[in-house]
């Protein structure tokens, strides 16, 4: 919104503050630092601009204060001081300046626009003064000036934060304020921090400026701003890169499919790349220019189309390729090395004692074939099944018999097929023989008291059946392989060797036979799933390099129960099952001209310099990269990048999805501070560090994540310290306030925290797999849980529910001995009692009385027959429904329930001091010495 014409605006500019906050536009004129401060910085006198009491009981209709001229950033509002009045007053400046306005309650910080307005004053009018602090620095304030009327409203400035203006305390004032240099003790207001209670913000604006850009749900830059120069690119000291979710679930409906016909799918002829919005016609639109490599290529005949003045295409608007980001091009036979492949899945499962014993057979069993009406690829799905224990069982589907027969190789050395054919076959020719194998699996080997395991032979049978097509194999395994090629040994207790050089080698694989192995699956368009289940050592370090080069995944369940853990393995089964999978595929990213990508991280296969061989990838998972400058100075405007994903769908079609992005190139840091996008940074340095904890100690990994963090902010502090005067704070740009938090959450996660004792080694390099893979919001999600008070709404209309949940921050400061709390990781599901959680609430929702003294461990969560009960459950499912690639484990924990609580909830609430790491707060100030040295 433009301010009223006509306005009688006052003076630009005031003495003694930076004038960046107080031009026109100001928004672009200098890089909004943000800043909390330290020691004195809450009990700091309250100073509005001295203007500000000039006009401090402005009518409703009356200009703003002064010290608004020209101001067009965030308003805001204490949650203190609301009054239908002051509200009414921020609301008007806020339209006549066209900013947004902000709200700060309590804990947390939010925005709403002018139209939301009505609303708010709704809900303002009925709003009470909650925080005694804020309060407390409110009156102070208002009689310090002696003008209570404008309490209620000030501007902040173009470096101001919501958190900092909830502190009562604008830093562009910060300058006048008696902030005393490192001293950073013990006023600083934990409350304040901030906190990413929201989740991933996916960087949309990007699209604003960009329309042409694929989604960032797609592709995401961890700076949306490239820099020019290789000494701009030394001084960002975070990772420069890109996080590629390629076949990610469309925000904005299908994607477009585009068929080409006669005229072939239209690529530059020098550097292959796809046709796109970017690209531009000349010569009557005879020709077109490439935006990567700036070729002038020809326009096949088919393919014309006449110009306009400007140069755009008459038909753009129809043609999905000329004006969307991402689209999808049906490829010709020239893209194919041989006939598109059909589904295949084959399944590679332990039936030793522990498999029977734990009823994993059973849940697999009747999941699977739950799922074969769903399996992907109708009619031309392709099934096999091999069991075994110390021998191979392999099982003959042929359609004509009418049950399976089974064949026993004990011959580990040399492993052989025991028939040619009807080991892997058509699903709906020998539907029935299937049926009968799974009905029969579980009862089949009821009595094995085998507890060898030969997977390594086991392995290589699998790769002779499936060899020929490719295609997905899922293993099952419940113990360490002990028998024949790939055997293992025992190592993971091993405490002498944490803290030492070789503390790492416990991290990757000790034979190299599964790399070997992996290396020849992927070659064959086959890609690896690992489902272990042991309650002993079973080595995920070496099994999970099966899924980590062929484009897998690995799920662990640690001593597995059916009857605890059989529905997430039933949920995540059918997921992979049934999800929408891209076989035989290949991941190339282009970039324009002097870029380029250098290190990929992720599961798969690196073919050549830059081409990922992915024999599945699907929905589930993302892949990151890094960026490197070929040049040291970079002559363009903008840089290019061109995600193309070759696949096969299930239904036989040859398809190209690519996604098309743009950034432009900056000289100036700030900028580069400004675009950055803390989702992409963190993904991409967790990954990192995941790697980095395969040749190094867990502990020098966490040091360069905190290197990395203070080398950027002690950068950008000498960008802008002087400049506003901002003494002893520590400064941090608005985009990437969430960082050190995350930062401090990746040290803290699963797959990093702690030593020997802190995480068994299997769980560490599960949660590192899984890690590797996870798209940015799931990851975000996995490293800061969500935790949410749930008793105060279980009350309520099931409909209301939903929008009540509110984030909490991961400290034990948030729980109430009297709440009921769930904490969810996107894994796991945590449910922790108050001590003092009335019995009958617990009755209900649990099913049992806490009076008995239940095995917490033991509790099952079903629906009871009460209120709370369904509304409980129906907070767990909505919770589900939000992301359906994994099903989270539902745990119970009571209060000073040691040591399950420890494990299960204090290590997981991240902002709290625990063995040997440090709080939110102590990091923060240890950040900030750091910065300040
Ligand atoms: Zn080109």
């Amino acid at each position: 919104m433009q301010p009223p014409m006509g306005n009688d605006r006052p003076p630009q500019g005031v003495p003694g503050r930076p004038v960046s906050a107080f031009v026109p536009g100001a928004a672009t004129a200098a890089p909004p630092p943000s800043s909390f401060g330290a020691a004195s910085a809450p009990r700091a006198p309250f100073a509005p601009p001295p203007q500000a009491a000039a006009s401090p009981a402005a009518p409703f209709a009356a200009a703003p204060p002064a010290a608004m001229a020209g101001y067009r950033g965030p308003l805001c509002i204490r949650a203190a001081t609301f009054s239908p009045s002051a509200v009414a007053r921020a609301v008007t400046y806020s339209e006549w300046y066209g900013s947004t306005l902000g709200v700060c309650e309590a804990t947390t910080a939010s925005t709403i626009t002018a139209p939301a307005c009505a609303r708010f004053l709704r809900w303002s009018a009925s709003c009470k003064p909650t925080v005694p602090d804020v309060t407390a620095s409110i009156s102070a304030a208002s009689a310090d000036h002696a003008a209570p009327s404008y309490g209620g409203f000030w501007q902040s400035g173009g470096i101001c934060d919501w958190w900092a203006s909830y502190r009562g305390h604008p830093p562009e004032l910060s300058g006048g304020l008696p902030v005393a240099l490192g001293s950073l003790d013990p006023g600083v207001d934990v409350k304040g921090l901030p906190r990413p209670l929201d989740g991933d913000e996916e960087p949309t604006k990007v699209l604003e400026a960009y329309p042409l850009n694929c989604h960032p749900r797609y592709f995401r830059l961890t700076t949306h701003a490239i820099p020019a120069s290789q000494s701009l690119v030394s001084r960002w000291h975070l990772p420069l890169g890109a996080v590629v979710h390629p076949l990610a679930e469309s925000p904005d409906g299908e994607v477009p499919v585009i068929n080409f016909g006669s005229a072939g799918v239209i690529r530059c002829r020098r550097c292959r790349t796809y046709i796109n919005p970017y690209a531009t016609f000349a010569d009557a639109g005879r020709k077109w220019r490439c935006n990567l490599c700036t070729l002038l290529n020809d326009v096949p005949g088919e393919y014309f189309c006449g110009i306009d003045g400007s140069g755009r295409r008459y038909d753009a608007d129809q043609r999905p390729e000329l004006s969307k980001g991402t689209v999808e091009f049906v490829a010709p036979t020239e893209y194919m090395v041989r006939p598109p492949m059909p589904p295949s899945y084959f399944f590679l499962i332990d039936v030793s004692v522990s498999a029977v014993r734990s009823g994993l057979l059973e849940v697999v069993a009747k999941t699977i074939k739950s799922c074969l009406d769903d399996l992907p690829g109708f009619p031309r799905t392709q099934i096999g099944f091999l069991t075994f224990d110390s021998t191979l069982h392999f099982h003959n589907f042929k359609s004509s018999l009418s049950q399976p027969q089974m064949m026993v190789v004990a011959d580990l050395d040399d492993v052989f097929l025991p028939l040619p054919d009807d080991l892997l076959v058509n699903l709906v020719d020998s539907r029935h023989v299937v049926e009968s194998f799974l009905d029969s699996l579980p009862n089949m080997f009821q009595d094995n008291v085998n507890v060898e395991s030969a997977l390594g032979p086991a392995l290589k049978a699998a790769f002779m059946v499936m060899s020929q097509i490719g295609g997905k194999l899922l293993v099952f395994q419940s113990t360490l392989p002990s028998l024949g090629v790939g055997r293992l040994r025992l190592r993971g207790d091993d405490v002498r060797a944490y803290g030492t050089d070789k503390e790492h080698s416990l991290r990757v694989p000790e034979d190299p036979f599964y790399k070997q192995m992996a290396a020849e699956f992927t070659k064959n368009q086959i890609a690896v799933d690992i489902f272990s289940f042991s309650d002993k050592y079973c080595d995920i370090a070496s099994l999970g390099s099966l899924a980590k080069y062929t484009g897998g995944q690995v799920y662990h369940y640690p001593s597995f129960q059916a009857v605890t853990h059989g529905d997430k393995l039933k949920h995540e089964l059918s997921r992979d099952l049934t999800r929408e999978t891209a076989w035989e595929s290949v991941m190339r990213i282009r970039c324009g001209k002097g870029v380029r990508f250098t290190t990929y991280h992720g599961h798969f296969m690196l073919r050549s310099t830059d081409l990922l061989a992915l024999p599945a990838v699907d929905s589930d998972k993302a892949f990151a990269m890094q960026l490197s400058l070929e040049e040291t100075l970079m002559t363009t405007q903008t840089v290019y990048f061109q995600v193309a994903l070759l696949y096969t769908s299930s239904s036989g079609e040859r398809r190209i999805r690519v996604h098309t992005a743009a950034a432009p190139v900056v000289t100036d840091l700030g900028e580069m501070y400004r675009q950055a996008d803390t989702g992409a940074i963190v993904s991409l340095l967790s990954r990192i560090a995941v790697e980095n904890s395969l040749s190094d100690k867990l502990d020098s990994v966490r040091q360069q994540l905190q290197l990395k963090l203070v080398r950027s902010l002690k950068e950008y502090r000498n960008l802008y310290v002087v400049q506003h005067r901002i003494g002893g704070r520590l400064i941090y740009p608005e985009s990437l306030r969430f960082l050190p938090l995350y930062i401090l959450s990746i040290c803290k996660s699963l797959a990093l925290r702690g030593g020997y004792a802190d995480v068994s080694l299997d769980e560490r390099c599960a949660a590192g797999f899984s890690m590797m893979i996870l798209p940015a919001k799931k990851l975000l999600n996995f490293i800061y849980p969500s935790l949410y008070r749930v008793d105060e709404v279980l009350s309520m209309e099931p409909d209301r529910i939903g929008g009540s949940l509110k984030q909490l921050p991961l400290t034990m400061q948030c729980l109430d001995t009297g709440g009921l709390y769930l904490l969810d990781d996107g894994f796991t599901f945590l449910v922790w009692l108050g001590r003092m959680l009335p019995p009958e609430l617990v009755n209900n929702i649990l099913g049992v009385s806490l009076a008995n003294f239940p095995d917490l461990s033991k509790v099952q969560l079903r629906e009871c027959d009460n209120e709370y009960s369904r509304n409980f459950m129906k907070i767990l499912g909505t919770l589900r429904e939000r992301d359906p690639s994994y099903h989270q484990l539902c745990r119970v924990v009571r209060q000073g329930e040691q040591p399950r609580e420890g494990f299960l909830l204090l290590s997981n609430l991240v902002e709290d001091q625990m063995a040997g790491t440090s709080s939110y707060m102590d990091w923060i100030l240890q950040i900030h010495r750091q910065t300040q040295s």
